[in-house]
Protein backbone atom coordinates (compact mmCIF):
# COMPACT_ATOMS: atom_id res chain seq x y z
CA UNK A 1 0.00 0.00 0.00
CA UNK A 2 1.19 2.90 -0.99
CA UNK A 3 1.47 6.34 1.30
CA UNK A 4 -1.62 8.65 0.70
CA UNK A 5 -2.90 11.65 1.68
CA UNK A 6 -5.56 14.22 1.83
CA UNK A 7 -9.08 14.79 -0.24
CA UNK A 8 -12.59 14.79 0.73
CA UNK A 9 -14.39 11.42 1.02
CA UNK A 10 -16.90 11.51 -2.50
CA UNK A 11 -19.92 9.54 -1.93
CA UNK A 12 -21.46 8.95 -5.26
CA UNK A 13 -19.75 7.92 -7.88
CA UNK A 14 -17.68 10.63 -10.83
CA UNK A 15 -19.25 9.02 -14.08
CA UNK A 16 -22.64 9.15 -15.51
CA UNK A 17 -24.88 5.99 -15.36
CA UNK A 18 -28.71 5.44 -15.09
CA UNK A 19 -27.58 1.94 -13.54
CA UNK A 20 -29.51 1.59 -9.94
CA UNK A 21 -26.69 0.28 -7.90
CA UNK A 22 -28.24 -2.27 -4.88
CA UNK A 23 -28.13 -2.28 -1.06
CA UNK A 24 -25.71 -4.40 -0.36
CA UNK A 25 -26.99 -6.13 2.94
CA UNK A 26 -27.38 -9.30 1.73
CA UNK A 27 -23.82 -9.54 0.28
CA UNK A 28 -22.08 -8.56 3.35
CA UNK A 29 -23.99 -11.08 5.43
CA UNK A 30 -23.27 -13.89 3.22
CA UNK A 31 -19.67 -12.95 3.29
CA UNK A 32 -19.36 -12.28 6.47
CA UNK A 33 -20.65 -15.94 6.98
CA UNK A 34 -18.06 -17.35 4.41
CA UNK A 35 -15.03 -15.37 5.17
CA UNK A 36 -15.42 -14.13 9.04
CA UNK A 37 -12.41 -11.90 10.07
CA UNK A 38 -11.14 -12.38 6.22
CA UNK A 39 -13.98 -9.31 5.44
CA UNK A 40 -12.85 -6.36 7.02
CA UNK A 41 -15.10 -2.95 7.75
CA UNK A 42 -13.15 -1.64 10.04
CA UNK A 43 -12.34 2.50 9.05
CA UNK A 44 -8.43 2.06 8.98
CA UNK A 45 -9.04 -0.68 6.22
CA UNK A 46 -11.53 0.82 4.25
CA UNK A 47 -9.81 4.15 3.85
CA UNK A 48 -6.69 2.05 3.05
CA UNK A 49 -8.56 0.71 0.27
CA UNK A 50 -10.14 3.94 -0.98
CA UNK A 51 -7.53 6.14 -2.46
CA UNK A 52 -4.20 6.60 -4.24
CA UNK A 53 -1.44 9.15 -4.24
CA UNK A 54 -3.16 10.86 -7.28
CA UNK A 55 -5.71 13.94 -6.69
CA UNK A 56 -8.73 11.83 -7.41
CA UNK A 57 -10.94 11.94 -4.99
CA UNK A 58 -11.28 9.25 -2.16
CA UNK A 59 -14.67 7.22 -1.40
CA UNK A 60 -14.96 4.26 0.39
CA UNK A 61 -16.03 0.77 -0.23
CA UNK A 62 -18.09 -1.15 2.13
CA UNK A 63 -15.61 -3.46 2.80
CA UNK A 64 -12.72 -5.18 2.07
CA UNK A 65 -12.21 -9.25 1.36
CA UNK A 66 -8.89 -10.97 1.85
CA UNK A 67 -9.59 -14.31 -0.37
CA UNK A 68 -6.69 -16.92 -0.24
CA UNK A 69 -7.76 -19.21 -3.32
CA UNK A 70 -9.18 -18.91 -6.95
CA UNK A 71 -12.61 -20.62 -5.97
CA UNK A 72 -12.97 -18.27 -3.19
CA UNK A 73 -12.72 -15.30 -5.66
CA UNK A 74 -15.08 -17.05 -7.82
CA UNK A 75 -17.51 -17.79 -4.58
CA UNK A 76 -17.73 -14.04 -4.24
CA UNK A 77 -18.19 -12.96 -7.62
CA UNK A 78 -21.30 -15.52 -7.68
CA UNK A 79 -22.97 -13.83 -5.18
CA UNK A 80 -22.01 -10.11 -6.36
CA UNK A 81 -23.43 -11.20 -9.63
CA UNK A 82 -26.63 -12.50 -7.62
CA UNK A 83 -27.21 -9.48 -5.72
CA UNK A 84 -25.78 -7.08 -8.36
CA UNK A 85 -23.14 -5.58 -5.90
CA UNK A 86 -20.18 -3.60 -7.26
CA UNK A 87 -16.83 -5.35 -7.04
CA UNK A 88 -13.25 -3.56 -6.89
CA UNK A 89 -10.57 -5.82 -7.44
CA UNK A 90 -7.01 -4.40 -5.28
CA UNK A 91 -3.68 -5.31 -6.21
CA UNK A 92 -0.88 -3.33 -4.48
CA UNK A 93 -2.78 -0.39 -4.54
CA UNK A 94 -0.18 1.66 -6.42
CA UNK A 95 -1.93 2.52 -9.80
CA UNK A 96 -2.72 6.59 -9.81
CA UNK A 97 -5.43 7.33 -11.88
CA UNK A 98 -8.17 6.19 -9.15
CA UNK A 99 -8.16 2.85 -10.89
CA UNK A 100 -9.06 1.07 -7.27
CA UNK A 101 -11.32 3.72 -5.72
CA UNK A 102 -14.75 2.29 -5.36
CA UNK A 103 -16.71 5.11 -6.39
CA UNK A 104 -19.91 3.03 -6.66
CA UNK A 105 -19.40 1.45 -3.42
CA UNK A 106 -19.37 -2.67 -3.20
CA UNK A 107 -17.16 -4.87 -2.42
CA UNK A 108 -13.15 -4.64 -2.75
CA UNK A 109 -11.36 -7.82 -3.14
CA UNK A 110 -8.06 -7.55 -2.04
CA UNK A 111 -5.80 -10.46 -4.04
CA UNK A 112 -2.74 -9.80 -1.33
CA UNK A 113 -3.53 -13.12 0.59
CA UNK A 114 -3.08 -14.82 -3.03
CA UNK A 115 1.02 -14.75 -2.65
CA UNK A 116 2.15 -18.02 -3.77
CA UNK A 117 4.86 -18.93 -6.41
CA UNK A 118 3.01 -21.80 -7.82
CA UNK A 119 5.77 -22.71 -10.05
CA UNK A 120 9.36 -21.78 -11.88
CA UNK A 121 10.22 -23.40 -15.44
CA UNK A 122 13.64 -22.25 -15.83
CA UNK A 123 14.29 -24.44 -18.80
CA UNK A 124 10.87 -23.05 -20.83
CA UNK A 125 11.54 -19.32 -18.86
CA UNK A 126 8.18 -18.93 -17.44
CA UNK A 127 6.55 -19.15 -13.87
CA UNK A 128 3.05 -19.04 -12.65
CA UNK A 129 2.13 -17.58 -9.81
CA UNK A 130 -0.77 -16.19 -7.86
CA UNK A 131 -2.24 -12.75 -8.81
CA UNK A 132 -0.94 -11.12 -5.28
CA UNK A 133 2.40 -11.89 -5.60
CA UNK A 134 4.23 -8.89 -6.00
CA UNK A 135 7.45 -7.93 -8.16
CA UNK A 136 10.17 -8.15 -5.86
CA UNK A 137 9.32 -10.75 -4.02
CA UNK A 138 8.74 -12.67 -7.19
CA UNK A 139 12.48 -11.32 -8.52
CA UNK A 140 13.94 -12.65 -4.87
CA UNK A 141 12.44 -16.21 -5.64
CA UNK A 142 14.23 -15.94 -9.01
CA UNK A 143 17.44 -15.23 -8.37
CA UNK A 144 19.18 -18.66 -7.83
CA UNK A 145 17.95 -19.06 -11.33
CA UNK A 146 19.45 -16.22 -12.89
CA UNK A 147 16.17 -15.24 -14.12
CA UNK A 148 13.94 -11.85 -13.66
CA UNK A 149 10.70 -10.90 -14.65
CA UNK A 150 11.07 -7.46 -16.37
CA UNK A 151 7.52 -5.85 -16.94
CA UNK A 152 6.05 -3.41 -14.46
CA UNK A 153 7.50 -0.60 -11.96
CA UNK A 154 10.22 -0.07 -9.82
CA UNK A 155 7.54 0.39 -7.21
CA UNK A 156 5.87 -2.99 -6.15
CA UNK A 157 3.25 -3.84 -7.66
CA UNK A 158 1.26 -6.97 -7.59
CA UNK A 159 1.60 -9.22 -11.04
CA UNK A 160 -2.31 -9.21 -11.27
CA UNK A 161 -2.27 -5.45 -10.88
CA UNK A 162 0.19 -5.39 -13.42
CA UNK A 163 -1.38 -7.02 -15.45
CA UNK A 164 -5.01 -5.85 -15.14
CA UNK A 165 -3.28 -2.20 -15.58
CA UNK A 166 -0.98 -3.20 -18.74
CA UNK A 167 1.90 -1.79 -17.06
CA UNK A 168 5.55 -1.34 -17.79
CA UNK A 169 8.04 0.32 -16.43
CA UNK A 170 11.92 1.58 -17.27
CA UNK A 171 13.42 -1.67 -18.81
CA UNK A 172 10.59 -1.91 -21.14
CA UNK A 173 12.47 -0.33 -23.83
CA UNK A 174 14.23 -3.66 -24.01
CA UNK A 175 12.54 -6.33 -22.39
CA UNK A 176 8.64 -5.04 -23.45
CA UNK A 177 5.66 -3.94 -21.09
CA UNK A 178 2.81 -6.99 -19.64
CA UNK A 179 2.16 -7.44 -22.95
CA UNK A 180 5.02 -8.83 -23.91
CA UNK A 181 5.79 -10.12 -20.57
CA UNK A 182 2.66 -12.28 -19.86
CA UNK A 183 1.46 -16.00 -21.33
CA UNK A 184 -2.07 -17.24 -19.94
CA UNK A 185 -4.14 -16.06 -17.06
CA UNK A 186 -6.38 -17.57 -14.99
CA UNK A 187 -9.37 -15.08 -14.77
CA UNK A 188 -12.53 -15.43 -12.13
CA UNK A 189 -15.37 -13.61 -14.72
CA UNK A 190 -18.35 -12.07 -13.38
CA UNK A 191 -20.59 -14.83 -12.97
CA UNK A 192 -18.01 -16.70 -11.16
CA UNK A 193 -16.72 -18.64 -13.88
CA UNK A 194 -13.02 -19.61 -13.69
CA UNK A 195 -11.20 -19.28 -17.62
CA UNK A 196 -8.08 -19.98 -18.43
CA UNK A 197 -7.18 -17.64 -21.61
CA UNK A 198 -3.98 -19.75 -22.77
CA UNK A 199 -1.10 -21.85 -22.05
CA UNK A 200 2.74 -22.54 -21.39
CA UNK A 201 4.03 -22.62 -24.76
CA UNK A 202 5.61 -20.00 -26.55
CA UNK A 203 3.18 -20.32 -29.82
CA UNK A 204 -0.40 -20.63 -30.28
CA UNK A 205 -3.00 -20.23 -32.52
CA UNK A 206 -5.82 -21.43 -30.56
CA UNK A 207 -8.90 -19.25 -30.63
CA UNK A 208 -9.04 -15.67 -29.77
CA UNK A 209 -6.23 -13.92 -27.39
CA UNK A 210 -8.32 -13.73 -24.13
CA UNK A 211 -5.16 -12.84 -22.14
CA UNK A 212 -4.26 -9.74 -24.38
CA UNK A 213 -7.93 -9.02 -23.89
CA UNK A 214 -7.44 -9.30 -20.09
CA UNK A 215 -4.34 -7.28 -20.12
CA UNK A 216 -5.46 -3.60 -19.49
CA UNK A 217 -8.63 -4.30 -18.80
CA UNK A 218 -8.53 -2.97 -15.17
CA UNK A 219 -10.39 -5.05 -13.56
CA UNK A 220 -13.08 -4.40 -15.58
CA UNK A 221 -13.86 -8.13 -17.32
CA UNK A 222 -13.31 -10.30 -14.66
CA UNK A 223 -10.34 -10.53 -11.89
CA UNK A 224 -6.99 -12.26 -12.42
CA UNK A 225 -6.27 -14.93 -10.09
CA UNK A 226 -3.03 -16.80 -11.63
CA UNK A 227 -0.64 -14.89 -14.01
CA UNK A 228 1.48 -17.16 -16.21
CA UNK A 229 4.36 -15.05 -17.05
CA UNK A 230 7.71 -14.92 -19.29
CA UNK A 231 11.18 -14.31 -17.75
CA UNK A 232 14.23 -13.05 -18.78
CA UNK A 233 18.31 -14.19 -18.23
CA UNK A 234 20.12 -12.00 -15.87
CA UNK A 235 22.59 -9.68 -18.19
CA UNK A 236 25.97 -10.70 -17.77
CA UNK A 237 27.24 -7.47 -17.61
CA UNK A 238 25.65 -4.28 -16.54
CA UNK A 239 26.41 -0.90 -16.17
CA UNK A 240 24.29 2.46 -15.49
CA UNK A 241 25.45 5.69 -16.74
CA UNK A 242 24.10 9.33 -15.92
CA UNK A 243 24.89 12.56 -17.94
CA UNK A 244 23.72 16.20 -17.87
CA UNK A 245 23.11 18.37 -21.37
CA UNK A 246 23.33 21.69 -21.17
CA UNK A 247 19.53 21.33 -23.05
CA UNK A 248 16.81 19.30 -23.55
CA UNK A 249 16.88 19.44 -27.03
CA UNK A 250 20.95 17.83 -27.07
CA UNK A 251 19.84 15.51 -24.30
CA UNK A 252 17.09 14.31 -26.60
CA UNK A 253 19.36 14.25 -29.75
CA UNK A 254 21.73 12.29 -27.21
CA UNK A 255 18.95 9.68 -26.85
CA UNK A 256 17.69 9.49 -30.35
CA UNK A 257 21.44 8.73 -31.36
CA UNK A 258 21.83 6.07 -28.66
CA UNK A 259 18.61 3.87 -29.81
CA UNK A 260 19.35 4.49 -33.65
CA UNK A 261 22.97 3.06 -33.40
CA UNK A 262 21.78 -0.08 -31.87
CA UNK A 263 23.32 0.17 -27.78
CA UNK A 264 21.81 -2.62 -25.80
CA UNK A 265 19.78 -0.49 -23.45
CA UNK A 266 17.79 -1.81 -21.06
CA UNK A 267 16.76 1.88 -19.22
CA UNK A 268 17.22 5.18 -21.08
CA UNK A 269 15.40 7.98 -18.70
CA UNK A 270 14.81 11.49 -18.43
CA UNK A 271 14.61 13.93 -16.10
CA UNK A 272 14.46 17.96 -16.81
CA UNK A 273 16.53 20.60 -14.91
CA UNK A 274 13.45 20.95 -12.52
CA UNK A 275 13.25 17.29 -11.43
CA UNK A 276 17.12 17.35 -10.93
CA UNK A 277 16.92 20.55 -8.54
CA UNK A 278 13.93 18.87 -6.34
CA UNK A 279 15.90 15.68 -5.91
CA UNK A 280 18.88 17.98 -4.64
CA UNK A 281 16.45 19.42 -2.12
CA UNK A 282 14.81 16.05 -1.10
CA UNK A 283 17.85 14.00 -1.47
CA UNK A 284 21.13 16.76 -0.28
CA UNK A 285 22.52 15.59 -3.33
CA UNK A 286 24.56 18.21 -5.72
CA UNK A 287 23.89 16.65 -9.23
CA UNK A 288 24.27 19.33 -11.92
CA UNK A 289 20.70 20.83 -12.44
CA UNK A 290 20.56 20.35 -16.13
CA UNK A 291 18.76 17.88 -18.36
CA UNK A 292 20.25 14.60 -17.63
CA UNK A 293 19.71 10.94 -18.80
CA UNK A 294 20.25 7.96 -16.80
CA UNK A 295 20.26 4.73 -18.34
CA UNK A 296 21.75 1.15 -17.74
CA UNK A 297 23.38 -1.11 -20.63
CA UNK A 298 23.02 -4.93 -20.70
CA UNK A 299 25.58 -6.80 -22.51
CA UNK A 300 28.61 -9.44 -22.10
CA UNK A 301 31.73 -8.12 -20.44
CA UNK A 302 33.83 -8.29 -23.40
CA UNK A 303 31.75 -6.07 -25.18
CA UNK A 304 31.53 -3.58 -22.29
CA UNK A 305 34.19 -1.36 -23.51
CA UNK A 306 33.29 -1.02 -27.20
CA UNK A 307 29.35 0.09 -26.23
CA UNK A 308 31.23 2.28 -23.32
CA UNK A 309 32.95 4.06 -26.18
CA UNK A 310 30.20 4.81 -28.12
CA UNK A 311 27.97 6.18 -25.83
CA UNK A 312 31.12 8.80 -25.00
CA UNK A 313 31.24 9.47 -28.43
CA UNK A 314 27.74 10.73 -28.94
CA UNK A 315 27.59 12.78 -25.25
CA UNK A 316 30.57 14.38 -26.45
CA UNK A 317 28.71 15.34 -29.84
CA UNK A 318 25.85 16.52 -28.19
CA UNK A 319 27.80 18.67 -25.54
CA UNK A 320 27.17 16.12 -22.61
CA UNK A 321 29.32 16.46 -19.38
CA UNK A 322 29.35 15.08 -15.65
CA UNK A 323 29.42 11.66 -17.30
CA UNK A 324 29.21 8.57 -14.30
CA UNK A 325 29.55 4.87 -15.23
CA UNK A 326 29.10 2.44 -12.55
CA UNK A 327 29.10 -1.42 -13.35
CA UNK A 328 29.60 -2.75 -9.23
CA UNK A 329 26.46 -3.42 -7.57
CA UNK A 330 26.93 -0.64 -5.24
CA UNK A 331 27.91 2.29 -7.73
CA UNK A 332 24.45 1.05 -10.10
CA UNK A 333 22.33 0.95 -6.96
CA UNK A 334 24.19 4.51 -5.92
CA UNK A 335 23.22 5.72 -9.36
CA UNK A 336 19.60 4.74 -9.65
CA UNK A 337 18.70 5.43 -6.14
CA UNK A 338 18.30 9.40 -7.69
CA UNK A 339 15.76 7.92 -10.06
CA UNK A 340 14.13 5.84 -7.64
CA UNK A 341 13.32 9.36 -5.48
CA UNK A 342 12.00 10.59 -7.66
CA UNK A 343 7.98 10.37 -6.46
CA UNK A 344 9.32 11.15 -2.82
CA UNK A 345 10.76 13.75 -3.86
CA UNK A 346 7.76 15.60 -5.59
CA UNK A 347 5.65 14.81 -2.44
CA UNK A 348 7.79 16.63 -0.63
CA UNK A 349 7.70 19.71 -2.61
CA UNK A 350 4.73 20.72 -0.36
CA UNK A 351 3.24 18.75 2.64
CA UNK A 352 0.05 17.76 1.67
CA UNK A 353 0.63 17.42 -1.95
CA UNK A 354 -0.99 14.76 -4.51
CA UNK A 355 0.30 13.95 -8.07
CA UNK A 356 -1.40 14.44 -11.01
CA UNK A 357 0.89 13.08 -13.33
CA UNK A 358 0.44 12.81 -17.35
CA UNK A 359 1.54 9.82 -18.92
CA UNK A 360 1.45 10.64 -23.19
CA UNK A 361 3.77 8.40 -25.31
CA UNK A 362 4.68 9.71 -28.72
CA UNK A 363 7.02 8.35 -31.68
CA UNK A 364 10.34 8.85 -30.70
CA UNK A 365 10.66 10.88 -33.78
CA UNK A 366 8.66 13.29 -32.29
CA UNK A 367 9.66 13.21 -28.57
CA UNK A 368 11.91 16.37 -28.58
CA UNK A 369 9.49 18.62 -30.24
CA UNK A 370 7.09 17.71 -27.53
CA UNK A 371 8.53 17.79 -24.84
CA UNK A 372 10.08 21.07 -25.49
CA UNK A 373 6.82 22.34 -26.96
CA UNK A 374 5.66 20.94 -23.35
CA UNK A 375 8.29 22.86 -21.74
CA UNK A 376 7.62 26.07 -23.66
CA UNK A 377 4.13 25.66 -22.14
CA UNK A 378 4.94 25.18 -18.69
CA UNK A 379 7.01 27.79 -18.57
CA UNK A 380 4.03 30.44 -18.94
CA UNK A 381 2.71 29.25 -15.63
CA UNK A 382 4.30 29.94 -11.82
CA UNK A 383 4.28 26.13 -10.69
CA UNK A 384 7.16 23.71 -10.40
CA UNK A 385 6.50 21.31 -12.69
CA UNK A 386 8.68 18.57 -12.97
CA UNK A 387 9.01 16.30 -16.18
CA UNK A 388 10.31 13.33 -16.85
CA UNK A 389 10.43 9.65 -18.25
CA UNK A 390 10.98 6.40 -19.36
CA UNK A 391 12.39 8.70 -23.28
CA UNK A 392 13.28 5.29 -24.75
CA UNK A 393 9.85 4.30 -25.34
CA UNK A 394 8.81 7.86 -26.17
CA UNK A 395 7.55 8.05 -22.84
CA UNK A 396 6.92 11.31 -20.53
CA UNK A 397 5.57 12.25 -17.30
CA UNK A 398 4.96 15.90 -16.21
CA UNK A 399 4.23 15.31 -12.68
CA UNK A 400 3.21 19.02 -10.43
CA UNK A 401 2.93 18.16 -6.66
CA UNK A 402 -1.36 19.83 -6.33
CA UNK A 403 -3.47 20.83 -3.71
CA UNK A 404 -6.53 18.56 -4.06
CA UNK A 405 -8.15 21.45 -2.07
CA UNK A 406 -7.24 23.98 -4.28
CA UNK A 407 -9.46 24.14 -7.17
CA UNK A 408 -7.60 26.76 -9.31
CA UNK A 409 -4.91 24.50 -9.51
CA UNK A 410 -6.42 21.31 -10.59
CA UNK A 411 -8.05 23.62 -13.11
CA UNK A 412 -4.79 24.88 -14.30
CA UNK A 413 -3.30 21.55 -14.46
CA UNK A 414 -6.77 19.70 -16.52
CA UNK A 415 -6.07 22.53 -18.84
CA UNK A 416 -2.54 21.72 -19.09
CA UNK A 417 -3.19 17.77 -19.74
CA UNK A 418 -5.86 18.72 -22.09
CA UNK A 419 -3.85 20.50 -24.12
CA UNK A 420 -1.18 18.15 -23.50
CA UNK A 421 -3.31 15.54 -24.65
CA UNK A 422 -4.81 17.34 -27.71
CA UNK A 423 -0.90 17.62 -28.88
CA UNK A 424 0.18 14.42 -28.51
CA UNK A 425 -2.63 12.67 -30.72
CA UNK A 426 -1.95 14.97 -33.48
CA UNK A 427 1.43 13.36 -33.09
CA UNK A 428 -0.04 9.81 -33.31
CA UNK A 429 0.54 9.42 -29.81
CA UNK A 430 -1.57 7.79 -26.80
CA UNK A 431 -3.11 9.45 -24.10
CA UNK A 432 -1.32 6.97 -21.56
CA UNK A 433 1.59 4.99 -22.49
CA UNK A 434 1.41 2.94 -19.40
CA UNK A 435 -0.42 3.64 -16.00
CA UNK A 436 -3.65 3.58 -18.17
CA UNK A 437 -7.37 5.70 -18.51
CA UNK A 438 -9.22 4.38 -14.84
CA UNK A 439 -11.29 7.51 -14.25
CA UNK A 440 -8.40 10.46 -15.04
CA UNK A 441 -8.04 9.54 -18.69
CA UNK A 442 -11.82 8.69 -19.63
CA UNK A 443 -12.72 12.00 -21.61
CA UNK A 444 -9.32 11.09 -23.59
CA UNK A 445 -10.16 7.75 -24.77
CA UNK A 446 -12.75 8.12 -27.21
CA UNK A 447 -10.73 10.86 -28.54
CA UNK A 448 -7.61 8.92 -29.80
CA UNK A 449 -9.69 5.99 -30.82
CA UNK A 450 -12.96 6.80 -32.01
CA UNK A 451 -16.45 5.92 -31.07
CA UNK A 452 -16.40 2.61 -33.04
CA UNK A 453 -13.54 1.56 -30.46
CA UNK A 454 -15.34 2.48 -27.65
CA UNK A 455 -18.73 0.90 -28.83
CA UNK A 456 -16.85 -2.60 -29.30
CA UNK A 457 -15.16 -1.89 -25.99
CA UNK A 458 -19.00 -1.64 -24.42
CA UNK A 459 -19.80 -4.20 -26.42
CA UNK A 460 -17.25 -6.94 -24.67
CA UNK A 461 -18.36 -5.47 -21.01
CA UNK A 462 -21.75 -5.98 -21.42
CA UNK A 463 -21.34 -9.70 -22.82
CA UNK A 464 -18.62 -10.49 -19.76
CA UNK A 465 -20.37 -7.99 -17.43
CA UNK A 466 -24.39 -7.86 -17.93
CA UNK A 467 -24.96 -6.22 -14.53
CA UNK A 468 -22.15 -4.00 -14.61
CA UNK A 469 -20.61 -4.88 -11.50
CA UNK A 470 -16.78 -5.28 -11.71
CA UNK A 471 -14.66 -1.90 -11.20
CA UNK A 472 -18.02 0.21 -12.06
CA UNK A 473 -17.02 3.09 -13.95
CA UNK A 474 -13.50 2.84 -15.03
CA UNK A 475 -12.10 3.40 -18.67
CA UNK A 476 -15.79 4.35 -20.04
CA UNK A 477 -18.84 4.96 -19.18
CA UNK A 478 -21.46 1.96 -19.26
CA UNK A 479 -24.47 3.45 -21.01
C1 LIG B 1 5.75 6.00 -7.52
C2 LIG B 1 5.02 5.28 -8.61
C3 LIG B 1 5.71 4.96 -9.78
C4 LIG B 1 5.03 4.28 -10.82
N1 LIG B 1 5.74 3.98 -11.94
C5 LIG B 1 5.13 3.30 -12.93
C6 LIG B 1 5.85 2.91 -14.09
O1 LIG B 1 7.03 3.20 -14.24
N2 LIG B 1 5.19 2.19 -15.03
C7 LIG B 1 3.87 1.83 -14.90
O2 LIG B 1 3.33 1.17 -15.77
N3 LIG B 1 3.17 2.20 -13.81
C8 LIG B 1 3.76 2.91 -12.83
N4 LIG B 1 3.04 3.25 -11.71
C9 LIG B 1 1.62 2.88 -11.63
C10 LIG B 1 1.37 1.52 -10.95
O3 LIG B 1 2.45 1.15 -10.13
C11 LIG B 1 1.10 0.41 -11.97
O4 LIG B 1 -0.08 0.70 -12.69
C12 LIG B 1 0.96 -0.98 -11.34
O5 LIG B 1 0.95 -1.93 -12.37
C13 LIG B 1 -0.29 -1.18 -10.50
O6 LIG B 1 -0.17 -2.44 -9.85
P1 LIG B 1 -0.92 -2.69 -8.45
O7 LIG B 1 -0.64 -4.08 -8.02
O8 LIG B 1 -0.57 -1.63 -7.48
O9 LIG B 1 -2.42 -2.58 -8.93
P2 LIG B 1 -3.62 -1.77 -8.27
O10 LIG B 1 -3.28 -0.33 -8.19
O11 LIG B 1 -4.03 -2.44 -7.03
O12 LIG B 1 -4.73 -1.99 -9.40
C14 LIG B 1 -4.56 -1.46 -10.68
C15 LIG B 1 -5.77 -1.81 -11.54
O13 LIG B 1 -5.81 -3.21 -11.77
C16 LIG B 1 -6.97 -3.81 -11.19
N5 LIG B 1 -6.50 -5.05 -10.57
C17 LIG B 1 -5.57 -5.21 -9.61
N6 LIG B 1 -5.40 -6.52 -9.37
C18 LIG B 1 -6.24 -7.19 -10.19
C19 LIG B 1 -6.54 -8.55 -10.42
N7 LIG B 1 -5.91 -9.52 -9.75
N8 LIG B 1 -7.48 -8.87 -11.35
C20 LIG B 1 -8.12 -7.92 -12.06
N9 LIG B 1 -7.88 -6.61 -11.87
C21 LIG B 1 -6.95 -6.25 -10.96
C22 LIG B 1 -7.51 -2.80 -10.22
O14 LIG B 1 -8.91 -2.90 -10.07
C23 LIG B 1 -7.11 -1.50 -10.89
O15 LIG B 1 -8.03 -1.19 -11.89
C24 LIG B 1 3.68 3.94 -10.67
C25 LIG B 1 3.01 4.26 -9.49
C26 LIG B 1 3.66 4.93 -8.47
C27 LIG B 1 2.90 5.25 -7.21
Amino acid sequence: MVNVKGGAFRKRPPFTSTMILMPNTNTLNALREMFGERLQTTEEILSLHSRDISWHPPSLPEAVCYPESTDEVAEILRLCHTNRTPVVPFGAGTSLEGHIIPYAGGITIDLSRMSAIKAIHPIDRDCVVQAGVRKLQLNKALQPHELFFAAGPGIDASLGGIAASGASGANAVRYGTAKENIRALEVVTAEGKIVKTGSRVKKTSAGYDLTHLMVGSEGTLGIITEVTAILHPLPGYSAVAVVSFPTVQEAMEAAVAMIRQGLPLAMLEFMDEVVMRVINNYAGTDYAEQPTLFLEIHTDEALADIYRHRLSKIITEQHGSDFQWGSSPDEKARLWEVRYNVAHAILAIRPGGNTMSTDVCVPISRLAECILQSKAELAKINHVTPLFGHVGDGNFHISPNILVKNEEEIRLFQRINEELINRILKMEGTCTGEHGIGIGKKKYLEQELGQPAIDMMRAIKKALDPYHILNPGKIFDFY
